[in-house]
C-alpha cells in the first residue's frame, strides 16, 4: 500500500483536493484515514490571495477538517521568508489576504515610504498605479519578490492572467527577474516541511511543471494525480517533472481503484 511508505503528505489543493470549489471523490475518506493512521498532512497552494484561515474554512465546508498550521499558501510562505530575514516594511501588489499574511508575520505594509521588499501577488483590483509604485520601490532599493509566477489560471472563458502576468509587467519595467517563493521553487516546500522528516514526505499534485518539479527540487518523493490535461504524454516532460508514482484518485494511496 502506497500510503505506508510515507509519514508526511503534502497535498496540492486545486486538482487534487477540489476542482472549481467541488471536493473530489475519495478525498474526505482518504484524509480521514491518513489522520487515523497518525500521518502528518499539509495543504500547499500557489494562490497568494487568501489568508490561510480562509483556506481552512473552505476545506472545512467541504468536509475536510484542518488546522491553520497545516495550510501553506505562497503568500504565507513569502511572509515567513521575509520575516526570517528581518524584513520590516513591504510594499504589496495584491489582495487584502496577502497584506494580512504580511501583517500576521509582523511586517508593516507601506505605500509611499521606502519598503525593503516588493511582494507581488494578484487581485482583481491591481492596476497601473500598483505596477508603477512597485517599480519605483525596486528602483529605490527594495527586493523584488514574486509569490509565484504562474502565467494563467483556467476559467470557463479560457486562461485568465494570474500572478505571473502581473510579475511580468513589473519585471519589464525594472529589467530584472524576481526571487520566486511558490512552486516549483523550493521555498513553499521548505516552509511546509518544517519539523517534518523529509525522507518520509511525499508531494501529491496534478501539475508536473510546478508540483512535481518542485518536489524534485525540494528533494522529496512525488505522486502525480492524473488529470485530463496531462494524461498520456509523460515522455514529453523534462527531467525532474516525472513523478515517482501516478494515481487517478486519492483512494489509490490505500491500494483501491
Ligand atoms: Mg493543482
Amino acid at each position: 500500500m502506497l500510503a505506508n511508505q510515507f509519514h508526511s503528505f503534502l497535498f496540492d489543493l486545486d486538482g487534487v483536493i477540489y476542482i472549481e470549489g467541488e471536493v473530489l471523490p475519495g478525498v474526505v475518506d482518504s484524509i480521514r484515514r491518513l489522520r487515523e493512521e497518525g500521518k502528518q498532512i499539509r495543504f500547499l497552494t500557489n494562490d497568494p490571495r487568501p489568508q490561510r484561515t480562509e483556506i481552512v474554512e473552505k476545506l472545512s465546508n467541504m468536509g475536510v477538517d484542518t488546522a491553520t498550521e497545516e495550510v501553506a499558501t505562497s503568500g504565507w510562505a513569502t511572509a515567513e521568508y521575509l520575516a526570517n530575514r528581518n524584513t520590516e516594511k513591504v510594499f504589496v501588489v495584491g489582495s487584502d489576504g496577502l497584506r494580512a499574511e504580511m501583517q500576521n508575520a509582523g511586517m508593516q505594509c507601506v505605500g509611499k515610504d521606502q519598503a525593503e521588499a516588493v511582494v507581488v501577488g494578484s487581485d482583481i483590483e491591481v492596476g497601473y498605479r500598483d505596477i508603477f509604485m512597485a517599480a519605483m520601490q525596486i528602483h529605490g532599493g527594495a527586493q523584488f519578490i514574486a509569490t509565484n509566477i504562474d502565467a494563467t489560471f483556467p476559467t470557463s472563458r479560457g486562461p485568465a492572467p494570474a500572478t505571473g502576468s502581473i510579475v511580468a509587467a513589473i519585471e519589464t519595467a525594472v529589467s530584472r527577474p524576481p526571487e520566486v517563493i511558490g512552486k516549483p521553487e523550493p521555498h513553499l516546500f521548505t516552509a511546509s516541511l518544517k519539523g517534518l522528516d523529509k525522507s518520509r514526505a511525499v508531494m501529491i499534485g496534478d501539475t508536473p511543471e510546478s508540483d512535481i518539479a518542485g518536489a524534485t527540487r525540494a528533494g522529496i518523493t512525488s505522486i502525480l494525480m492524473k488529470s485530463d490535461q496531462h494524461n498520456g504524454h509523460p515522455a514529453s516532460l523534462e527531467s525532474g517533472m516525472k513523478a515517482d508514482y501516478t494515481i487517478t484518485s486519492l483512494i489509490e494511496l490505500f491500494g483501491g481503484k
